[in-house]
């Protein structure tokens, strides 16, 4: 049932209109002047104003006035009840905001079809808007559900890891082959719903920790050597070519090295990842007059152009049969544009669907590096090849 407010101190038409609307299956409010009408409208919550113009105290340009400036009233359709001398003042009201008006004296059909016609035009807006907050709302829960479940999950999981662990490494060789490899596959099974439970937790940490913990001066080649090696035999299992060209200098730059060693590690494991069989991947650094840019470039399956907006939104994942069968919380990227951005740093990519993606980042270089300008220029990479996020 559609609600209506009528504002209208003249008691008579404020009367007539409640009775003529409610006749019509309307719900139908009044309120005798324009405070008590803003008052109603926060608790009736009407899906149409009806307001005279000229009232005692707040007249109706006020009460226009006040519900557009509130976000909670701002899209309630107000209609303005006007006599034929205030017609000269229509257009500062519809200018105001007003959606139409309905001139006094008016007859009964005249104010059923002004009411119908500006609900119904009202009417997609009203499920949209309708249908947007179910959705969030439903969002919202499930993350927290999320957020919940991996907190609870964290004990026991620590509890599995650690009972596994012994088993394999004081049993382990007095136990028979074929337990041993079955336990070593629970054993990886329980790191990753550990890596995933961590990742979840740490969103709301990094929302926490705007501010980065500790800095200091590192090289970045040592980091993506190092993720270079322990992704090497993942890459090769899989026939990809990977590849890291160390730089002749060392890549110093001044940022939280954890942060950093989780996000070159995040992302060289999902060129991995996302990667079919075959094809290469690069890690690439390259240093440039004021900034370090540091980029995984691979000839994989790519991203749709009409998902890469959502790329970098918590847990959200992509919707493609070539992904559509690979495990992930898609909180990857959106911690790693977190922690990059804490580092004072911006996270980079480009990806073209069916050719491949290039994610990366860049970051001032450490002070003294600066300073002496020593920088090398390895690979002809340029930053305004890539999309910023
Ligand atoms: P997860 O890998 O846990 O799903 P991410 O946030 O790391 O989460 O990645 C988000 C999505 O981006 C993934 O679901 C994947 O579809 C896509 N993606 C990330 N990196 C690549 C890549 N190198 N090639 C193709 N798709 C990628």
């Amino acid at each position: 049932m559609n609600k209506v407010l009528i504002i209208e101190d003249d008691l008579p038409i404020l009367d007539n209109i409640i009775d003529t609307l409610t006749a019509e299956g309307f719900l139908a409010k009044g309120a005798a002047n324009g405070l008590e009408g803003i008052e109603a409208v926060q608790t009736f919550v009407p899906d149409l104003i009806i307001c005279d113009i000229s009232m005692p105290g707040l007249d109706g340009y006020g009460v226009l006035h006040q519900l557009r400036n509130n976000p909670a009233t701002v899209n309630i359709p107000f209609v303005f009840l006007t006599s034929r001398i205030e017609r000269q003042d229509l257009r500062r009201g519809m200018e105001s905001g007003a959606d139409d008006y309905i001139p006094k004296p008016y007859t009964r059909s005249e104010l059923l079809k002004s009411v119908s016609m500006r609900l119904k035009k009202q009417e997609p807006y009203k499920n949209l808007q309708q249908e947007y907050e179910r959705v969030s709302h439903s969002d919202q829960l499930k993350t927290e559900a999320i957020r919940v479940a991996a907190h609870d999950l964290r004990n026991p999981l620590t509890s599995v890891s650690m009972t596994l662990y012994l088993l394999i490494r004081v049993y382990g060789k007095a136990l028979p082959p074929e337990v041993l490899e079955k336990l070593n596959r629970i054993e990886a099974a329980s790191n990753q719903m550990e890596q995933i439970t961590s990742e979840i937790l740490s969103v709301d940490r990094i929302e926490m920790m705007k501010v980065n913990r500790s800095t200091e001066v590192f090289d970045l080649n040592e980091i993506v050597q190092a993720e270079f090696d322990n992704f090497i035999g993942q890459a090769k299992q899989k026939d990809q070519r990977l590849r890291f060209e160390k730089p002749a200098q060392p890549t110093l730059i001044q940022a939280d090295p954890i942060d950093i060693k989780h996000v070159v590690l995040n992302l060289i494991s999902n060129a991995v990842k996302y990667m079919p069989t075959g094809g290469y991947i690069n890690l690439l650094i390259k240093h440039e007059p004021q900034q370090v840019l540091f980029v995984v470039q691979d000839n994989g399956c790519g991203i749709p152009k009409d998902q890469q907006d959502r790329l970098f939104e918590a847990f959200y994942r992509v919707k493609t049969q070539e992904t559509s069968t690979i495990g992930g919380t898609g909180l990857g990227l959106h911690l790693a544009k977190k922690m990059i951005e804490r580092n004072r740093g911006k996270l980079l990519f480009r990806s073209v669907y069916g050719k491949g993606s290039v994610f990366g980042f860049w970051m001032p270089p450490a002070p003294s590096d600066s300073d002496n300008g020593s920088w090398g220029t390895e690979g002809d990479l340029s930053i305004n090849q890539f999309k910023l996020v």
